[in-house]
């Protein structure tokens, strides 16, 4: 398979946007365009990628903020789940809260839904429905030459899971989610979170003080 995967933090709470795309084709999917629009084109133009999809875990602000400038210049559609659509319009009042800056919105273009694949070239992603962080979060699996890779979100971290005190948090849902749909994922997966390092599905199993398998 000639699928690869670019992810860097961006921005002053570090989300991790991915860049994924097919070599064969240079069709490409961006998951959290959170912040730093110009470095997130430049990567697309560096490598001459078509994007197809903007794919949003939820929305907070620190993954959706670069959403409209990165659309602006590739016209790739705009996807979040309906039931984070009322953060996604409430973004002045996050730029307040997170001590961000103001940002434009684009339109969202498509509602994301449960098992839902988006294909780029060569490649497939699959959304999963992990709500608990907030009403909408997803998470994206990935099958690449064998290897499952997780795109968790703000659902689940590196020896954490995302926080439930924002508006529309439910900590029983998250645990809920991850025990449902993330621990029943391959050992094996590797899990690339919305913030900080990587990690193994098969790790966070045995060793997360938070959701215990
Ligand atoms: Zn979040
Ligand atoms: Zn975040």
């Amino acid at each position: 398979m000639a699928v690869k995967i670019t992810t860097f933090p961006v921005g002053l709470y570090q989300c991790n946007c991915s860049i994924i795309f097919c070599d064969e084709t240079l069709e490409a999917i961006v998951i959290d365009p959170g912040s730093e629009p110009e470095i997130i084109l430049k990567k697309i133009s560096d490598q001459g990628l078509k994007v197809k999809y903007l794919l949003h875990t939820h929305a907070h602000l620190d993954h959706f903020s670069a959403t409209a400038a990165v659309q602006s210049k590739c016209q790739a559609a705009a996807v979040l789940h309906k039931e984070d659509m009322f953060l996604y319009n409430q973004h002045e009042a996050q730029s307040m809260m997170l001590g961000l800056p103001q940002t434009t919105i684009t339109e969202i273009d498509q509602f994301l839904e449960d098992e839902q694949i988006f294909n780029f070239g060569k490649g497939e992603i699959k959304s999963i429905f992990t709500p608990g962080h907030t009403p909408g979060s997803s998470s994206f699996s990935l099958e690449l030459d064998n290897e499952l890779w997780l795109f968790s979100g703000d659902t689940l971290f590196n020896g954490g899971i995302g926080r439930t005190d924002f508006p529309g948090g439910d900590s029983n849902l998250i645990v809920k989610s991850i025990k449902n749909r993330l621990y029943t994922l391959d050992g094996d997966c590797q899990v690339i979170p919305g913030h900080g390092p990587n990690t193994l599905i098969g790790k966070e199993k045995r060793s997360n003080p938070f959701v215990r398998a």
